[in-house]
């Protein structure tokens, strides 16, 4: 499996030259901006560490851009692709790589354990913009045996991935990406990267999956729930946001005294601790 026996994917050139060749367009609908800067493919290769024989679930793999990148360090790659008119034209760019699977379907309904089987593997993807957070959720919750996600976003979403306490950014998504992993924001790549360019600037995020959680919770259901009720009113104080939220008054007010945190407080301002700490004295309280 040799450099010089698959002509790069990742240039303009070659790019072009396969969609014309296959009739087809990039489709807005379902977030195609294919790669053409064979530096990014590199790049998010090196972030995900990719060793030979690495199990590989790729999202979204388009015309096998960074597909051929990750089989070409000897990746086992499963590639997930919705667009049921990608397969043909990855049967063609992907001709001769023995160590590429692709599954047509939408990687928010493929039962992953079942096309993973058994054991660890990472997730490297360039993501489809439109479903960015709902995907990070899902394989997040999910708690697969993944150790690793590196994956191309839209800038502002790995602001919001990577914020702190106190910011117009942080919000149930740091909590959950950071609850969960380490992320880490390894590449910033420009529209001109990919074809067509999108209108936006992008990053490559790598997030390191924990062994454990980054809180110790008694009832992550628990913690979750007081996650998005506290960000799903943001203007309000943190105890109206869990009374809008459906929890009762005086639970609320005791919790509050138990886990040492001011009621009046803004939910944005609280850390990863502080929301353990609350969602913990709930418990007792529920449970007492
Ligand atoms: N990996 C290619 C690259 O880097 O050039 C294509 C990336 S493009 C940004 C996103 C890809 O995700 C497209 O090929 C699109 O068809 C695919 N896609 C969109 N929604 C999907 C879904 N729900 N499940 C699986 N793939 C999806």
């Amino acid at each position: 499996m040799s450099g010089t026996l698959h002509p790069q994917i990742a240039s303009r050139e070659a790019t072009s030259h396969i969609l014309k060749a296959f009739h087809l367009r990039a489709s807005k609908r379902l977030g195609q901006n294919f790669l053409i800067d064979g530096g990014i493919v590199r790049g998010i290769v090196e972030a995900a560490e990719i060793a030979a024989g690495d199990r590989v679930l790729e999202i979204g793999p388009g015309i096998g851009t960074l597909t051929q990148g990750l089989a070409e360090a000897g990746a086992d790659v499963t590639a997930v692709e919705l667009d049921k008119k990608l397969p043909e034209v990855l049967a063609h760019t992907l001709a001769g790589y023995d160590n590429v699977r692709i599954v047509q379907g939408d990687i928010l309904k493929v039962d992953i354990p079942e096309i993973m089987g058994e054991g660890k593997f990472k997730v490297v993807a360039n993501l489809p913009y439109y479903i960015t957070t709902p995907i990070l959720m899902a394989l997040l919750e999910r708690r697969l045996p993944i150790t690793r996600i590196v994956t191309m976003v839209q800038k502002e979403v790995a602001e919001r991935m990577t914020a702190q306490p106190g910011g117009k950014d942080y919000g149930a998504l740091s909590v959950a990406v950071q609850y969960y992993t380490e992320p880490e924001i390894v590449l910033e790549v420009p529209p001109k990267s990919f074809l067509p360019a999108p209108e936006v600037d992008s990053v490559v995020i790598s997030c390191r999956v924990r062994e454990v959680p980054a809180v110790r919770v008694r009832d992550e259901r628990l913690f979750f729930r007081v996650v998005k009720a506290a960000f799903g009113q943001r203007r309000k104080t943190l105890s109206n946001a869990m009374k809008g939220a459906g929890f009762a008054k005086e639970e609320i007010l005791s919790a509050f005294e138990g886990a040492g945190i001011d009621a009046a407080r803004r939910g944005e301002t609280l850390s990863l601790e502080e929301f353990a700490s609350l969602a913990d004295a709930l418990h007792a309280i529920e449970n007492a």
